[in-house]
Protein backbone atom coordinates (compact mmCIF):
# COMPACT_ATOMS: atom_id res chain seq x y z
CA UNK A 1 0.00 0.00 0.00
CA UNK A 2 1.78 2.80 -1.27
CA UNK A 3 1.44 6.59 -1.26
CA UNK A 4 -1.13 6.76 1.66
CA UNK A 5 -3.18 9.03 2.20
CA UNK A 6 -3.15 11.00 -1.12
CA UNK A 7 -2.46 8.36 -3.57
CA UNK A 8 -5.40 8.43 -6.24
CA UNK A 9 -8.36 6.35 -6.90
CA UNK A 10 -6.55 4.41 -10.02
CA UNK A 11 -3.65 3.66 -8.04
CA UNK A 12 -5.66 2.26 -5.25
CA UNK A 13 -7.44 0.36 -7.62
CA UNK A 14 -4.42 -0.79 -9.45
CA UNK A 15 -2.85 -1.90 -5.99
CA UNK A 16 -5.76 -4.19 -5.27
CA UNK A 17 -5.65 -5.73 -8.70
CA UNK A 18 -2.34 -6.67 -8.01
CA UNK A 19 -3.00 -8.32 -4.59
CA UNK A 20 -2.77 -5.80 -2.21
CA UNK A 21 -5.52 -6.08 0.79
CA UNK A 22 -8.30 -4.05 0.24
CA UNK A 23 -9.61 -5.11 3.94
CA UNK A 24 -5.92 -3.58 4.62
CA UNK A 25 -6.74 -0.01 2.49
CA UNK A 26 -9.83 0.54 4.23
CA UNK A 27 -8.18 -0.36 7.58
CA UNK A 28 -6.19 2.58 7.21
CA UNK A 29 -8.43 5.09 6.09
CA UNK A 30 -10.74 4.24 8.79
CA UNK A 31 -7.65 5.01 11.23
CA UNK A 32 -7.27 8.49 9.63
CA UNK A 33 -10.57 9.22 9.87
CA UNK A 34 -10.95 8.24 13.86
CA UNK A 35 -7.67 10.50 14.19
CA UNK A 36 -8.91 13.62 12.28
CA UNK A 37 -12.39 13.98 12.58
CA UNK A 38 -12.36 15.07 15.83
CA UNK A 39 -10.48 17.98 14.72
CA UNK A 40 -12.27 18.26 10.95
CA UNK A 41 -15.93 16.96 12.02
CA UNK A 42 -16.58 15.84 8.22
CA UNK A 43 -18.11 12.80 9.03
CA UNK A 44 -21.48 12.16 11.04
CA UNK A 45 -21.41 8.29 10.38
CA UNK A 46 -18.10 6.06 10.51
CA UNK A 47 -19.32 2.40 9.22
CA UNK A 48 -16.52 0.13 10.19
CA UNK A 49 -18.63 -2.66 9.55
CA UNK A 50 -19.96 -1.95 6.31
CA UNK A 51 -16.84 -0.89 4.85
CA UNK A 52 -14.96 -3.44 6.06
CA UNK A 53 -17.35 -5.85 4.04
CA UNK A 54 -16.93 -4.32 1.26
CA UNK A 55 -13.60 -4.67 1.32
CA UNK A 56 -13.48 -8.11 1.96
CA UNK A 57 -16.10 -9.27 -0.47
CA UNK A 58 -13.59 -6.85 -3.11
CA UNK A 59 -10.13 -9.50 -1.90
CA UNK A 60 -12.01 -12.61 -2.17
CA UNK A 61 -13.39 -11.55 -5.64
CA UNK A 62 -9.81 -10.66 -6.80
CA UNK A 63 -8.21 -13.85 -5.02
CA UNK A 64 -11.21 -16.38 -6.92
CA UNK A 65 -10.25 -14.32 -10.48
CA UNK A 66 -13.10 -12.61 -10.91
CA UNK A 67 -13.11 -9.36 -12.81
CA UNK A 68 -13.02 -6.26 -10.93
CA UNK A 69 -15.55 -2.97 -10.98
CA UNK A 70 -13.93 -0.32 -11.72
CA UNK A 71 -13.93 1.01 -8.22
CA UNK A 72 -12.52 -2.28 -6.64
CA UNK A 73 -11.41 -1.57 -3.49
CA UNK A 74 -11.75 2.37 -3.99
CA UNK A 75 -12.89 4.25 -0.26
CA UNK A 76 -15.44 6.79 -0.77
CA UNK A 77 -17.42 9.32 1.42
CA UNK A 78 -20.81 10.13 0.78
CA UNK A 79 -22.57 12.84 1.76
CA UNK A 80 -25.21 12.48 4.55
CA UNK A 81 -28.50 13.31 2.56
CA UNK A 82 -27.81 9.99 -0.12
CA UNK A 83 -30.18 7.18 1.41
CA UNK A 84 -27.88 4.68 2.26
CA UNK A 85 -29.68 0.75 3.36
CA UNK A 86 -29.22 0.46 6.78
CA UNK A 87 -27.28 3.50 7.21
CA UNK A 88 -28.14 6.35 9.23
CA UNK A 89 -28.68 9.24 6.73
CA UNK A 90 -29.57 12.31 8.74
CA UNK A 91 -29.12 15.31 6.39
CA UNK A 92 -27.67 16.98 9.36
CA UNK A 93 -30.76 17.49 10.63
CA UNK A 94 -32.55 16.53 13.89
CA UNK A 95 -35.75 15.66 12.39
CA UNK A 96 -33.71 12.75 10.67
CA UNK A 97 -31.14 12.16 14.00
CA UNK A 98 -32.22 8.38 13.36
CA UNK A 99 -33.41 7.61 10.28
CA UNK A 100 -32.06 4.42 8.68
CA UNK A 101 -33.31 3.97 5.24
CA UNK A 102 -34.74 0.65 4.03
CA UNK A 103 -33.15 1.57 0.59
CA UNK A 104 -30.05 2.25 -1.44
CA UNK A 105 -29.81 5.82 -3.85
CA UNK A 106 -29.26 4.66 -7.46
CA UNK A 107 -25.66 6.42 -6.70
CA UNK A 108 -25.19 4.18 -4.17
CA UNK A 109 -26.47 0.73 -6.40
CA UNK A 110 -23.89 1.74 -9.04
CA UNK A 111 -21.08 2.71 -6.40
CA UNK A 112 -21.51 -0.54 -4.93
CA UNK A 113 -21.92 -2.53 -8.21
CA UNK A 114 -18.39 -1.08 -8.92
CA UNK A 115 -16.44 -2.57 -6.00
CA UNK A 116 -16.33 0.99 -4.01
CA UNK A 117 -15.96 0.89 -0.22
CA UNK A 118 -18.18 3.03 1.37
CA UNK A 119 -16.63 4.37 4.51
CA UNK A 120 -19.62 6.82 6.25
CA UNK A 121 -21.45 9.43 5.61
CA UNK A 122 -20.25 13.18 5.66
CA UNK A 123 -21.59 16.44 7.75
CA UNK A 124 -23.63 19.32 5.95
CA UNK A 125 -25.62 22.20 6.15
CA UNK A 126 -29.22 20.87 7.35
CA UNK A 127 -30.89 19.49 4.28
CA UNK A 128 -28.35 21.07 2.44
CA UNK A 129 -29.30 24.41 2.63
CA UNK A 130 -25.84 26.72 3.12
CA UNK A 131 -22.43 27.90 1.73
CA UNK A 132 -20.41 26.74 4.90
CA UNK A 133 -21.70 24.20 6.62
CA UNK A 134 -22.64 25.57 9.45
CA UNK A 135 -26.33 25.28 9.46
CA UNK A 136 -25.10 21.85 10.44
CA UNK A 137 -27.34 20.53 13.58
CA UNK A 138 -24.54 18.39 14.39
CA UNK A 139 -21.37 20.79 14.48
CA UNK A 140 -18.85 22.52 12.33
CA UNK A 141 -17.06 21.19 9.74
CA UNK A 142 -13.48 22.94 9.76
CA UNK A 143 -11.33 23.89 6.35
CA UNK A 144 -8.56 21.51 6.41
CA UNK A 145 -6.36 24.19 4.71
CA UNK A 146 -7.15 26.72 7.47
CA UNK A 147 -9.24 25.32 10.61
CA UNK A 148 -10.55 28.68 11.28
CA UNK A 149 -12.02 28.85 7.83
CA UNK A 150 -15.41 27.23 6.69
CA UNK A 151 -15.22 24.39 3.97
CA UNK A 152 -17.79 25.58 2.21
CA UNK A 153 -21.40 24.49 1.68
CA UNK A 154 -23.53 22.63 1.83
CA UNK A 155 -20.97 19.46 0.62
CA UNK A 156 -18.36 20.90 3.26
CA UNK A 157 -18.19 17.26 4.90
CA UNK A 158 -17.23 15.68 1.78
CA UNK A 159 -15.18 18.13 0.55
CA UNK A 160 -13.17 17.91 3.44
CA UNK A 161 -12.53 14.75 3.74
CA UNK A 162 -11.35 14.44 0.40
CA UNK A 163 -8.92 17.27 0.63
CA UNK A 164 -7.67 15.78 3.78
CA UNK A 165 -6.63 12.29 2.40
CA UNK A 166 -9.40 11.18 4.88
CA UNK A 167 -10.86 9.71 1.57
CA UNK A 168 -9.72 9.63 -2.76
CA UNK A 169 -13.31 10.25 -3.91
CA UNK A 170 -16.96 11.70 -2.18
CA UNK A 171 -20.35 12.35 -4.10
CA UNK A 172 -21.76 15.38 -2.80
CA UNK A 173 -25.09 17.02 -3.74
CA UNK A 174 -25.54 20.49 -5.48
CA UNK A 175 -28.78 22.58 -6.00
CA UNK A 176 -26.96 26.09 -6.01
CA UNK A 177 -23.27 25.57 -5.77
CA UNK A 178 -23.34 22.61 -3.29
CA UNK A 179 -20.32 20.29 -4.89
CA UNK A 180 -18.34 23.70 -6.82
CA UNK A 181 -18.47 25.76 -3.91
CA UNK A 182 -16.94 24.00 -1.11
CA UNK A 183 -14.84 22.05 -3.51
CA UNK A 184 -12.96 25.35 -4.81
CA UNK A 185 -12.75 26.30 -0.78
CA UNK A 186 -11.08 23.13 -0.26
CA UNK A 187 -8.94 22.81 -3.28
CA UNK A 188 -10.54 19.74 -5.11
CA UNK A 189 -12.42 19.26 -8.54
CA UNK A 190 -15.95 18.63 -8.22
CA UNK A 191 -18.70 18.50 -11.16
CA UNK A 192 -22.33 19.66 -11.07
CA UNK A 193 -23.62 17.27 -14.47
CA UNK A 194 -26.42 18.36 -16.43
CA UNK A 195 -30.01 18.28 -14.32
CA UNK A 196 -31.09 14.88 -15.40
CA UNK A 197 -27.46 13.56 -15.89
CA UNK A 198 -27.70 11.52 -12.76
CA UNK A 199 -30.64 10.01 -11.21
CA UNK A 200 -32.27 11.58 -8.01
CA UNK A 201 -33.11 8.25 -6.80
CA UNK A 202 -32.77 8.34 -3.42
CA UNK A 203 -31.11 11.81 -2.43
CA UNK A 204 -32.85 13.38 -0.07
CA UNK A 205 -35.09 16.51 -1.99
CA UNK A 206 -34.30 19.74 -1.41
CA UNK A 207 -35.43 21.76 -4.57
CA UNK A 208 -36.39 19.33 -6.86
CA UNK A 209 -35.84 21.25 -10.35
CA UNK A 210 -32.02 21.96 -9.34
CA UNK A 211 -30.80 19.22 -7.55
CA UNK A 212 -27.60 17.15 -8.94
CA UNK A 213 -25.59 14.85 -6.82
CA UNK A 214 -22.01 15.38 -8.27
CA UNK A 215 -18.54 13.89 -7.85
CA UNK A 216 -15.73 15.42 -5.91
CA UNK A 217 -12.05 13.84 -5.79
CA UNK A 218 -8.15 15.66 -5.68
CA UNK A 219 -8.29 15.42 -9.66
CA UNK A 220 -10.17 16.07 -12.54
CA UNK A 221 -9.47 12.08 -13.42
CA UNK A 222 -10.61 10.83 -10.23
CA UNK A 223 -13.93 13.07 -10.60
CA UNK A 224 -14.33 12.10 -14.39
CA UNK A 225 -13.78 8.90 -13.45
CA UNK A 226 -16.60 8.83 -10.81
CA UNK A 227 -18.90 10.38 -12.78
CA UNK A 228 -18.83 7.82 -15.45
CA UNK A 229 -19.50 4.96 -12.52
CA UNK A 230 -22.73 7.09 -11.40
CA UNK A 231 -24.22 9.02 -14.18
CA UNK A 232 -26.61 7.09 -16.48
CA UNK A 233 -30.52 6.82 -17.05
CA UNK A 234 -32.92 5.22 -14.28
CA UNK A 235 -36.54 4.83 -14.29
CA UNK A 236 -37.08 5.57 -10.74
CA UNK A 237 -36.44 9.34 -11.36
CA UNK A 238 -38.61 10.80 -13.69
CA UNK A 239 -36.19 13.68 -14.61
CA UNK A 240 -33.39 11.49 -15.53
CA UNK A 241 -32.05 11.45 -19.11
CA UNK A 242 -32.25 9.01 -21.15
CA UNK A 243 -29.01 9.59 -22.97
CA UNK A 244 -25.55 7.51 -23.19
CA UNK A 245 -23.03 8.29 -20.14
CA UNK A 246 -19.74 10.07 -21.92
CA UNK A 247 -16.27 8.79 -21.69
CA UNK A 248 -15.59 11.52 -19.25
CA UNK A 249 -12.12 9.93 -18.22
CA UNK A 250 -10.63 9.52 -21.92
CA UNK A 251 -12.17 13.25 -22.53
CA UNK A 252 -9.36 14.13 -19.94
CA UNK A 253 -7.12 13.57 -22.51
CA UNK A 254 -8.44 15.54 -25.35
CA UNK A 255 -6.85 18.98 -24.82
CA UNK A 256 -7.96 22.22 -25.50
CA UNK A 257 -6.77 23.05 -29.55
CA UNK A 258 -9.47 25.34 -30.72
CA UNK A 259 -11.55 25.28 -27.83
CA UNK A 260 -13.40 28.15 -27.78
CA UNK A 261 -13.37 29.43 -24.26
CA UNK A 262 -16.18 32.56 -23.43
CA UNK A 263 -15.07 35.01 -20.91
CA UNK A 264 -17.74 37.04 -19.01
CA UNK A 265 -15.67 40.09 -19.09
CA UNK A 266 -18.03 42.67 -16.46
CA UNK A 267 -18.16 39.55 -13.90
CA UNK A 268 -14.28 39.33 -13.75
CA UNK A 269 -13.42 43.01 -14.27
CA UNK A 270 -15.95 43.72 -11.18
CA UNK A 271 -14.07 41.03 -8.80
CA UNK A 272 -13.22 42.82 -5.58
CA UNK A 273 -10.82 39.84 -4.51
CA UNK A 274 -7.02 40.51 -6.33
CA UNK A 275 -6.10 36.63 -5.49
CA UNK A 276 -9.08 35.27 -7.44
CA UNK A 277 -8.75 37.44 -10.19
CA UNK A 278 -5.50 36.76 -10.98
CA UNK A 279 -6.04 33.03 -10.11
CA UNK A 280 -8.69 33.69 -13.03
CA UNK A 281 -6.34 35.02 -15.39
CA UNK A 282 -3.92 32.76 -15.04
CA UNK A 283 -6.16 30.01 -16.30
CA UNK A 284 -7.26 31.88 -18.91
CA UNK A 285 -3.62 32.42 -20.33
CA UNK A 286 -3.06 28.86 -19.57
CA UNK A 287 -5.65 27.63 -21.33
CA UNK A 288 -4.96 30.21 -24.52
CA UNK A 289 -0.99 28.67 -24.33
CA UNK A 290 -2.62 25.03 -24.53
CA UNK A 291 -4.58 26.11 -28.24
CA UNK A 292 -7.99 27.60 -26.93
CA UNK A 293 -9.29 30.87 -27.73
CA UNK A 294 -10.26 33.25 -25.59
CA UNK A 295 -13.98 35.34 -27.10
CA UNK A 296 -16.10 37.56 -24.73
CA UNK A 297 -19.41 36.85 -23.74
CA UNK A 298 -22.34 38.02 -21.81
CA UNK A 299 -24.83 36.58 -19.39
CA UNK A 300 -27.02 39.86 -18.56
CA UNK A 301 -29.05 38.53 -16.41
CA UNK A 302 -26.77 37.01 -14.22
CA UNK A 303 -27.26 39.59 -11.74
CA UNK A 304 -30.54 38.60 -11.07
CA UNK A 305 -29.65 34.93 -9.83
CA UNK A 306 -29.20 35.36 -5.89
CA UNK A 307 -32.85 36.28 -6.09
CA UNK A 308 -34.50 34.08 -8.70
CA UNK A 309 -32.35 30.97 -6.24
CA UNK A 310 -33.75 31.99 -3.64
CA UNK A 311 -37.55 32.64 -4.31
CA UNK A 312 -37.47 28.79 -6.58
CA UNK A 313 -35.08 27.38 -4.84
CA UNK A 314 -37.05 27.74 -1.37
CA UNK A 315 -40.80 27.82 -2.81
CA UNK A 316 -39.87 23.28 -3.68
CA UNK A 317 -37.92 23.27 -0.56
CA UNK A 318 -41.20 24.32 1.36
CA UNK A 319 -43.05 21.55 -0.99
CA UNK A 320 -40.52 18.99 0.17
CA UNK A 321 -40.18 19.66 3.47
CA UNK A 322 -43.58 19.51 4.14
CA UNK A 323 -43.39 15.68 4.28
CA UNK A 324 -41.34 15.82 7.73
CA UNK A 325 -44.36 16.61 9.98
CA UNK A 326 -43.43 13.95 12.71
CA UNK A 327 -45.84 11.75 11.24
CA UNK A 328 -43.71 9.80 8.70
CA UNK A 329 -40.31 9.96 10.09
CA UNK A 330 -38.96 10.00 13.42
CA UNK A 331 -37.89 7.64 15.91
CA UNK A 332 -40.09 5.14 17.06
CA UNK A 333 -38.90 4.32 20.40
CA UNK A 334 -40.82 0.91 21.40
CA UNK A 335 -43.49 1.39 23.68
CA UNK A 336 -44.05 5.09 22.55
CA UNK A 337 -47.62 5.51 21.07
CA UNK A 338 -47.18 7.92 17.52
CA UNK A 339 -48.84 10.67 19.14
CA UNK A 340 -45.86 10.67 21.46
CA UNK A 341 -43.47 9.73 18.86
CA UNK A 342 -45.06 12.31 16.09
CA UNK A 343 -45.01 15.43 19.44
CA UNK A 344 -40.74 14.58 19.91
CA UNK A 345 -40.19 14.70 16.68
CA UNK A 346 -41.54 17.49 16.19
CA UNK A 347 -39.95 18.98 19.22
CA UNK A 348 -36.29 18.30 17.26
CA UNK A 349 -37.82 20.47 15.12
CA UNK A 350 -35.99 21.81 12.15
CA UNK A 351 -32.96 24.32 12.40
CA UNK A 352 -33.20 28.32 12.34
CA UNK A 353 -32.17 28.12 8.64
CA UNK A 354 -34.62 25.71 7.74
CA UNK A 355 -37.02 27.35 9.09
CA UNK A 356 -36.49 30.84 7.28
CA UNK A 357 -36.67 29.40 4.00
CA UNK A 358 -39.83 27.27 4.68
CA UNK A 359 -41.27 30.03 5.75
CA UNK A 360 -39.50 32.17 2.63
CA UNK A 361 -41.27 29.85 0.13
CA UNK A 362 -44.68 29.21 1.75
CA UNK A 363 -44.99 33.24 1.61
CA UNK A 364 -43.73 33.05 -2.25
CA UNK A 365 -46.34 30.37 -3.53
CA UNK A 366 -49.38 31.79 -1.21
CA UNK A 367 -52.09 33.10 -3.25
CA UNK A 368 -51.85 36.96 -3.95
CA UNK A 369 -48.06 36.39 -4.23
CA UNK A 370 -47.28 33.90 -6.40
CA UNK A 371 -47.68 35.69 -9.68
CA UNK A 372 -45.65 38.49 -8.16
CA UNK A 373 -42.45 36.50 -6.83
CA UNK A 374 -42.86 32.82 -7.78
CA UNK A 375 -44.04 33.31 -11.15
CA UNK A 376 -41.67 35.94 -12.28
CA UNK A 377 -38.73 34.23 -10.87
CA UNK A 378 -39.58 31.48 -13.27
CA UNK A 379 -39.67 33.76 -15.87
CA UNK A 380 -36.51 35.08 -15.23
CA UNK A 381 -34.78 31.91 -14.73
CA UNK A 382 -35.68 31.52 -18.65
CA UNK A 383 -34.10 34.59 -19.30
CA UNK A 384 -31.17 33.00 -17.44
CA UNK A 385 -30.96 30.21 -19.45
CA UNK A 386 -31.13 32.16 -22.69
CA UNK A 387 -27.96 34.57 -22.17
CA UNK A 388 -26.45 31.16 -21.81
CA UNK A 389 -28.07 30.05 -25.58
CA UNK A 390 -26.70 33.17 -27.00
CA UNK A 391 -23.36 32.79 -25.00
CA UNK A 392 -22.64 29.80 -26.68
CA UNK A 393 -23.37 30.33 -30.11
CA UNK A 394 -19.90 31.47 -30.08
CA UNK A 395 -17.93 30.03 -27.61
CA UNK A 396 -18.05 26.02 -25.92
CA UNK A 397 -17.55 26.61 -22.23
CA UNK A 398 -18.28 29.78 -20.29
CA UNK A 399 -15.35 30.47 -17.31
CA UNK A 400 -15.73 32.82 -14.60
CA UNK A 401 -14.53 31.84 -11.04
CA UNK A 402 -16.52 29.45 -8.79
CA UNK A 403 -16.33 31.89 -5.68
CA UNK A 404 -16.21 35.59 -5.44
CA UNK A 405 -13.50 34.81 -2.49
CA UNK A 406 -11.44 32.37 -1.11
CA UNK A 407 -12.54 30.46 1.94
CA UNK A 408 -14.15 32.51 4.67
CA UNK A 409 -13.77 32.52 8.07
CA UNK A 410 -16.33 30.65 10.12
CA UNK A 411 -18.94 32.44 12.34
CA UNK A 412 -18.38 35.48 8.92
CA UNK A 413 -21.91 35.36 7.62
CA UNK A 414 -23.51 33.65 10.25
CA UNK A 415 -25.26 36.47 11.73
CA UNK A 416 -26.37 38.09 7.80
CA UNK A 417 -27.85 35.24 5.72
CA UNK A 418 -28.14 37.49 3.07
CA UNK A 419 -24.01 38.23 2.91
CA UNK A 420 -24.25 34.31 3.00
CA UNK A 421 -26.52 33.89 -0.10
CA UNK A 422 -23.91 36.62 -2.23
CA UNK A 423 -21.37 33.57 -2.01
CA UNK A 424 -23.42 31.94 -4.64
CA UNK A 425 -22.92 34.69 -7.01
CA UNK A 426 -21.39 32.46 -9.85
CA UNK A 427 -22.51 28.91 -8.86
CA UNK A 428 -26.12 29.82 -9.28
CA UNK A 429 -26.58 31.18 -12.93
CA UNK A 430 -25.72 27.09 -14.70
CA UNK A 431 -27.88 25.52 -11.91
CA UNK A 432 -30.87 27.66 -12.35
CA UNK A 433 -29.92 26.98 -16.44
CA UNK A 434 -29.64 23.39 -15.29
CA UNK A 435 -26.24 23.27 -17.19
CA UNK A 436 -23.19 21.13 -16.36
CA UNK A 437 -20.10 22.83 -14.39
CA UNK A 438 -16.80 21.73 -12.98
CA UNK A 439 -15.18 23.79 -11.12
CA UNK A 440 -11.31 23.01 -10.69
CA UNK A 441 -8.41 24.84 -8.34
CA UNK A 442 -6.41 27.45 -10.26
CA UNK A 443 -4.04 28.11 -7.44
CA UNK A 444 -3.59 29.48 -4.74
CA UNK A 445 -4.04 32.71 -2.70
CA UNK A 446 -1.36 34.54 -0.92
CA UNK A 447 -2.61 33.13 2.21
CA UNK A 448 -2.64 29.87 0.93
CA UNK A 449 -5.67 29.09 0.24
CA UNK A 450 -7.15 27.18 -2.75
CA UNK A 451 -9.20 29.58 -5.33
CA UNK A 452 -11.58 27.70 -7.46
CA UNK A 453 -12.28 28.26 -11.24
CA UNK A 454 -15.97 27.41 -12.93
CA UNK A 455 -16.15 26.12 -16.17
CA UNK A 456 -19.91 25.62 -17.50
CA UNK A 457 -20.75 23.80 -20.80
CA UNK A 458 -24.08 23.09 -23.25
CA UNK A 459 -26.73 20.66 -21.79
CA UNK A 460 -25.19 16.83 -21.44
CA UNK A 461 -21.28 18.24 -22.86
CA UNK A 462 -19.94 16.88 -19.61
CA UNK A 463 -16.92 15.82 -21.69
CA UNK A 464 -15.54 19.33 -22.85
CA UNK A 465 -15.49 20.58 -18.50
CA UNK A 466 -13.61 17.33 -18.39
CA UNK A 467 -11.42 18.70 -21.02
CA UNK A 468 -10.66 21.77 -20.22
CA UNK A 469 -10.59 21.08 -16.26
CA UNK A 470 -7.67 18.82 -17.03
CA UNK A 471 -6.12 21.63 -19.00
CA UNK A 472 -6.34 23.93 -16.37
CA UNK A 473 -5.29 21.65 -13.75
CA UNK A 474 -1.98 20.25 -15.88
CA UNK A 475 -0.83 24.19 -16.03
CA UNK A 476 -2.20 25.96 -12.65
CA UNK A 477 -3.60 22.94 -10.61
CA UNK A 478 -2.84 22.07 -6.85
CA UNK A 479 -2.91 18.54 -6.79
CA UNK A 480 0.34 18.45 -5.32
CA UNK A 481 0.23 20.66 -2.61
CA UNK A 482 -1.11 19.68 0.86
CA UNK A 483 -3.00 21.32 3.26
CA UNK A 484 -0.94 22.73 5.63
CA UNK A 485 -3.49 23.02 8.80
CA UNK A 486 -3.24 19.02 9.00
CA UNK A 487 0.66 18.91 10.07
N1 LIG B 1 -25.62 27.63 -1.01
C1 LIG B 1 -26.84 27.35 -1.70
C2 LIG B 1 -27.99 27.32 -0.71
O1 LIG B 1 -27.77 27.64 0.38
C3 LIG B 1 -26.74 26.09 -2.47
C4 LIG B 1 -27.01 24.87 -1.68
C5 LIG B 1 -26.94 23.63 -2.48
O2 LIG B 1 -26.46 23.63 -3.61
N2 LIG B 1 -27.43 22.56 -1.89
O3 LIG B 1 -29.08 26.97 -1.02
Amino acid sequence: MSGFPWQSAFEIREQVASGVSAVDITRAYLARIEELNPTLSCFLTIDHEGALAAAAQVDHARDDGEELGPLAGVPIALKDNLCTRGVRTTCASKILGEYIPPYDAHVVEALRASGAVILGKTNLDEFAMGSSNENSAFGVVHNPWALGRAPGGSSGGSACATAAGLAPLALGSDTGGSVRQPGAFCGITAIKPTYGRVSRYGLVAFASSLDQIGPMARSVREAAGLLEVVAGHDRRDATSADRETGEYLAACDRGVKGLRVGVVRDLLDGLQDSDVRSGVEAALSALEKQGATLVDVSLPHAKHAVSVYYLVATAEASSNLARFDGMRYGLRVPGEDLVETYTATRARGFGPEVRRRIMLGTYALSAGYYDAFYLKAQRVRTLIRRDYDTAFERCDVVCTPTTPTPAFALGDKTGDPLQMYLADIFTLPPSLAGLPAISTPCGLSAEGLPIGLQLVAPPFEEEVLCSAGQAVEDSCGIVGSRPAALD
